[in-house]
């Protein structure tokens, strides 16, 4: 078994917690699996302009680039945001993602069955379910188009423009189509065609690359239809395609009709061979940084993303996504996705979370040694509720 090099980048605020929670999952899932993983642990962001000046230190992406994976945290936070552009956390975002050449940002949003309740759309609509991905173009458009600050006639102006090529918008369209074809073949493009010649660009190159896919059924929608489509009929959507800030936007959204913004994950894709990139949705979450409140669900069914897409191990990755199901169904919530019903025991928190996750991949081992070894060690540390094995009811694909 050869070991697997995975570049760890924990961050700033929530970050490193959401991380050591994850690890301890992925932790489980090797010892399960037979997994051999060794982590880089790297720097970036704020703590990384802390300790070089730099938010994104030349050695984290020369390591990361020998990596097989990426799994971020978060950047940012308030300490950093009067430095300027070029030297902000986030910044080393847009360094990872160019530098590593990952185009494609996979956003699944599930809305998994025991969180109906925090689904904050009318409970007929939440009850139909929602399970789609979300495709976002990742190192073009207006987040790396031509930008600046000039003098008008009405005092200082500042630009930012989006340009988009037919090359750029082909790769994305097809990893759309692609994606679509392992799902429920139907494809949503969305794009601002009425107003923006970048998007009338974008939806005649997705409707030429359609002809190479007649089984997938596609359909066009401006932004702004879209916004409103993915509240009235979220579970009419299997795949959507979409421009860099458009599926910025678009999957927030998302994510808040899944219940929380720390319940989503996602996975950046570059050319075959390049190492992947995977971190939850959020940001770094200063509000509630180093208090252990965090929901680490996000990052934890990253690392699942991670094994299936660029470890080749979806038999883990399953093992992963099914362990987060049977938690949540066992009534266990961080803060962000208990709806204070009396019926649910209190909140947990980060580690706690990760703790019960880590021993659900490991409880769900049909081999029983490996079933004995775990639930010892948790018989040990003595807390957290004994998650039931029930079936599955939200479904998470990617
Ligand atoms: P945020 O996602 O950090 O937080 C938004 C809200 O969601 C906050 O109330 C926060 O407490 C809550 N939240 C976020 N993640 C959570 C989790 N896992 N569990 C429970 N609650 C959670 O967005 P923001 O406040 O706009 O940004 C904070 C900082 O993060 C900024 O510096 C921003 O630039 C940065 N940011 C980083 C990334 C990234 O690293 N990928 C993404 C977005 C924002």
């Amino acid at each position: 078994m050869s070991r697997i090099r995975i570049a760890l980048v924990p961050g700033d605020g929530i970050g490193p917690e959401v991380i050591n929670a994850t690890r301890g999952v992925l932790d489980a899932a090797c010892r399960r699996f037979g997994i051999d993983l060794s982590y880089d642990e790297l720097l970036a962001g704020g703590i990384a302009i802390d300790a070089t000046g730099s938010p994104l230190p030349e050695a984290t992406l020369a390591t990361a680039r020998q990596c097989q994976a990426v799994l971020l945290g978060a950047v940012g936070g308030p300490r950093w945001d009067t430095l300027p552009g070029h030297l902000r956390p986030e910044r080393a975002l847009l360094g990872l993602r160019s530098g590593l050449g990952l185009y494609a940002n996979l956003r699944p949003a599930v809305l998994h069955g025991p969180l109906a309740s925090a689904c904050p759309l009318h409970p007929a609509i939440a009850a139909r379910g929602i399970d789609m991905v979300i495709v976002r173009e990742l190192t073009g458009g207006l987040y790396f188009g031509e930008r600046g600050r000039k003098n008008g006639p009405g005092g200082e102006e500042a630009f930012d423009t989006e340009t988009y090529s037919v090359l750029e918008v082909e790769r994305i369209a097809r990893v759309g189509f692609e994606l679509a074809r392992g799902r429920k073949r139907r494809l949503v493009s969305v794009d601002k065609a009425n107003v923006l010649e970048s998007s009338r660009l974008w939806r005649e190159t997705v409707l030429r690359v359609a002809a190479d896919y007649p089984d997938v059924a596609l359909e066009h929608l401006y932004v702004d239809n879209a916004a409103m489509q993915l509240i009235r009929r979220p579970d009419d959507f299997d795949v959507m395609v979409t421009s860099n800030l458009f599926g910025d936007i678009l999957s927030d959204e998302a994510a808040m009709i899944t219940g929380s913004i720390g319940m989503l994950p996602s996975a950046s894709l570059g050319a075959p061979g390049t190492p992947g990139m995977y971190e939850p949705i959020h940001g770094s979450a200063p509000d509630i940084a180093g208090q252990d409140k965090a929901n680490p669900l996000a990052t934890i069914l990253s690392a699942a993303m991670m094994l299936r897409l660029s470890l080749g191990r979806p038999d883990a990755a399953a093992a992963v996504e099914e362990a987060v199901r049977t938690v949540l169904e066992s009534g266990v919530r961080t803060l962000d996705i208990h709806d204070r019903s009396p019926e649910l025991p209190p909140a947990v928190g980060t580690r706690e979370m990760g703790r019960l996750v880590a021993r659900a991949v490991l409880d769900g081992d049909p081999d029983p040694a490996s079933r004995t070894t775990s639930r010892t060690s948790s018989a040990r540390k003595g807390k957290g509720r004994t998650a039931p094995k029930s079936g599955r009811t939200g479904r998470s694909r990617s």
